[in-house]
């Protein structure tokens, strides 16, 4: 019996070190990490592509192709201050344009995200690629140092910032990507010398066609712009090669009344029928061209 008491020892000594070791080297390995705080969230592996999102609407592949891209999401508040977040918002009038247009019928939609999670800003433009669509819309609020800055505004992507605020407003939109200015992806880092190949140059005309065509709409709904005018910058956002893209900035949400009105169900379906309308009469002007 005692015997085999001593057999099973020597036996299990091995292990028991093991054991020892493994335990060992935790309790130094948490004491050795002497942080006030750790920060862990997943992140898409860099070669998965993301799963594509739920296409709604007609079953018919011949119907136009929306893809809206609510900004920002999970760890990635986007702009704002107590409580107020631009991906809530954001998100908001994403679903709100996507009821819009599918109430009318006749048009295919699909959202980049319809939960509060975070998507990188390269996946977002690959999702519209990869669903094969005819626009892609990115919506977004935006935050000024001064609560006075008011009104919506209408971008399309530029090879280069073309002014000084463009180029901190390109800034602020690109980094998304980034935690404590480490880049998450590869996308963001480039963005500075984004290049405009000759597919880029094609769909570009459609960037263009559609942000006059939102700029109209959204003037003639009375929602104020805050420059009468499309602007452009290089928002890695608008990256996708040969689909027309926009980014909708809808309003200040550190201004006071532009928060109301965007965080209003009236204020979201006067945005969502605006950019309902400008998306149709761009589908109806380029039907069969
Ligand atoms: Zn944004």
């Amino acid at each position: 019996m005692s015997r085999t008491i001593q057999l099973a020892l020597i036996l299990s000594a091995p292990l028991a070190l093991l054991v020892a070791v493994f335990v060992l080297n935790r309790t130094i390995g948490m004491a050795e990490g002497d942080r006030d705080y750790v920060v862990r969230f997943d992140l898409p592996s860099a070669d998965a592509p993301v799963d594509l999102p739920r296409v709604d609407g007609p079953a018919d592949a011949s119907r136009p192709l929306v893809v809206i891209d609510a900004g920002h999401g999970g760890f990635d508040p986007g702009a704002g201050m107590e409580g107020v977040r631009e991906k809530d918002v954001a998100l908001a009038i994403a679903l709100a344009i996507r009821d819009r247009l599918l109430a009318g019928g006749g048009v295919r939609l699909a959202l980049t995200r319809e939960t509060d999670r975070f998507i990188s800003l390269g996946d977002r433009p690959d999702i519209a690629r990869r669903l094969n669509a005819d626009v892609f819309i990115s919506v977004h609020a935006d935050s000024a140092e001064s609560d006075l800055a008011r009104g919506a505004s209408i971008y399309v992507l530029s090879e280069k910032g073309s002014s000084e605020a463009a180029e901190r407003f390109a800034e602020r939109e690109n980094g998304a990507d980034k935690v404590n200015g480490v880049a998450l992806s590869q996308t963001s880092a480039g963005v500075g010398a984004i290049l405009l190949d000759l597919s880029q140059r094609g769909a570009q005309a459609g960037s263009t066609e559609l942000a006059d065509l939102m700029l109209r709409e959204l003037r003639e709904a009375g929602i104020g712009m805050h420059h009468d005018r499309v602007e452009t910058a290089a928002l890695a956002v608008l990256k996708a090669p040969d689909i027309p893209s926009i980014l909708l900035e809808t309003g200040y949400i550190n201004n006071a009344q532009d928060y109301a009105f965007l965080r209003s169900k009236q204020g979201q379906n006067t945005v969502a029928e605006a950019a309902a309308r400008a998306i149709r009469v761009y589908f109806a002007r380029n039907s069969g061209a």
